[in-house]
């Protein structure tokens, strides 16, 4: 039996999350014995529009991008995202919330005219997924768990509970009590809180769990003498486009 054949591909992002599938190291070796790469920019040159797995790492932020997806959609079986800015929109949705005149200027300068860029979103505004690898970047043993069980015809176990779940089980101190505004109460857990264990906060990488508890996060801003205007910030630097929705 032919292995299935899976191409990666690569939209508005940093390539951080398929730096991680590389450095799957002996891990890849072994799921190289499962599927056949086929395209994958960071790593070979070949290309090609016949697999049944596509891989997507990066936003969609231009209409050309639509376009791509949706040809991925026509020949992918099933269709992945990977990292949060392929799965929620992630760090590029930043600007989702800034004047397009400005940031177009800042970034290219005189040239902003050349390039037509929108809002950026998840790849599933555009086509339906079958799932998504959250986290910046995405863990690996994750990745790995998500691809293999899809492979079986199963559906990954994802956390939907909060980043302060695994927090509290570390015994971490709580970054409000530091005096500092965390989104662990709403994000999904999956990193074994990892940011908050080395001293900082929890930024919303791995995106908003399903149905978070609203009231329940208002309470802990409201404990700390805090309002939604004066932390909002902090939800916009991931969930920019959770955000709108
Ligand atoms: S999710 Fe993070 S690591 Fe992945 S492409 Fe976006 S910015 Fe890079
Ligand atoms: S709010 Fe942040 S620091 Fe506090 S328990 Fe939750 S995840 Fe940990
Ligand atoms: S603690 Fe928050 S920001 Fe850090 S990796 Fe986990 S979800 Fe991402």
């Amino acid at each position: 039996m032919s292995k299935p054949r899976v191409a990666i591909f690569d939209f508005a992002g940093c390539e951080g999350d398929e730096l991680q599938i590389v450095n799957l190291e002996e891990s890849l070796l072994g799921l190289l014995g499962h599927v056949e790469v086929v395209t994958f920019r960071e790593a070979m040159k070949e290309r090609t529009d016949d697999y049944d797995i596509a891989i997507v790492e990066g936003s969609c932020t231009r209409p050309e991008d639509e376009e791509k997806l949706k040809h991925i959609r026509e020949c992918a079986s099933i269709v992945i995202a990977i990292g949060s800015c392929a799965a929620i929109g992630g760090i590029n949705s930043l600007k989702n919330h800034l004047d397009p005149a400005w940031y177009r200027a800042e970034v290219y300068g005189d040239k902003a005219d050349w390039f037509d860029t929108y809002k950026a979103r998840p790849i599933s505004a555009v086509i339906p997924i079958e799932a998504a690898v959250p986290g910046c970047p995405i863990d690996r043993d994750e990745f790995l768990h998500v691809v293999k069980t899809l492979l079986l015809g199963r559906t990954p176990d994802i956390p939907n509970y909060p980043i302060c779940v695994e927090c509290k089980k570390n015994e971490n101190v709580c970054a409000f009590d530091r005096g500092e505004v965390c989104v662990g109460p709403v994000t999904r857990a999956g990193c074994n809180s990892c940011c908050v264990n080395e001293g900082t906060k929890c930024w919303g990488c791995r995106g908003l769990i399903d149905d978070p508890e609203k009231n329940a996060h208002m309470e802990v801003l409201e404990a700390h003498g805090l309002t939604p205007d004066e932390v909002i910030k902090n939800f916009q630097t991931y969930f920019g486009w959770e955000g709108d929705q």
